[in-house]
């Protein structure tokens, strides 16, 4: 039995799933995110520093979670695109850059079905898995 260490708290734990959280901080997430989807029901206009503040969430947490796509966005609240550092309201990139992204997806696959045993070099979008 394979066992990883949480990203998130550290323990040593037996992934039942392929994940890098263990159960309880699954749970605590779950916890963190009921919390946030009952403050944002009565204040729907909470900005993210409020809700961070009132219910002592890491915004970096709250980001994730609509990053996810678990929690929507937040009014008042900009996250970054992650290819550009472009304001946006919610997902991870700006639409440039899923325009762009979906462009070179395109060239990559149409590259990769053409030669497929020639490993290509990493593209600036395929870092993250
Ligand atoms: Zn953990
Ligand atoms: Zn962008």
């Amino acid at each position: 039995m394979r066992v990883l260490n949480c990203i998130s708290c550290g323990k040593i734990f037996e992934p039942i799933i392929n994940t890098k959280i263990c159960p309880i901080c699954v749970k605590a997430d779950e916890e963190r995110l009921s919390r946030i989807k009952s403050h944002l029901y009565d204040y729907p206009d909470a900005s993210l520093e409020s809700v961070s503040d009132i219910l002592e969430i890491d915004r970096e947490k709250i980001i994730s979670f609509i990053k996810s796509g678990k929690l929507e966005h937040i009014s008042h609240m900009s996250i970054q695109c992650e290819n550009c550092d472009t304001a946006i309201e919610s997902g991870k990139y700006c639409d440039e850059c899923i325009i762009e992204m979906r462009t070179s997806f395109k060239s990559v696959t149409n590259s990769i079905s053409n030669d497929a045993d020639k490993p290509k070099s990493k593209g600036m979008f395929t870092k993250r898995k």
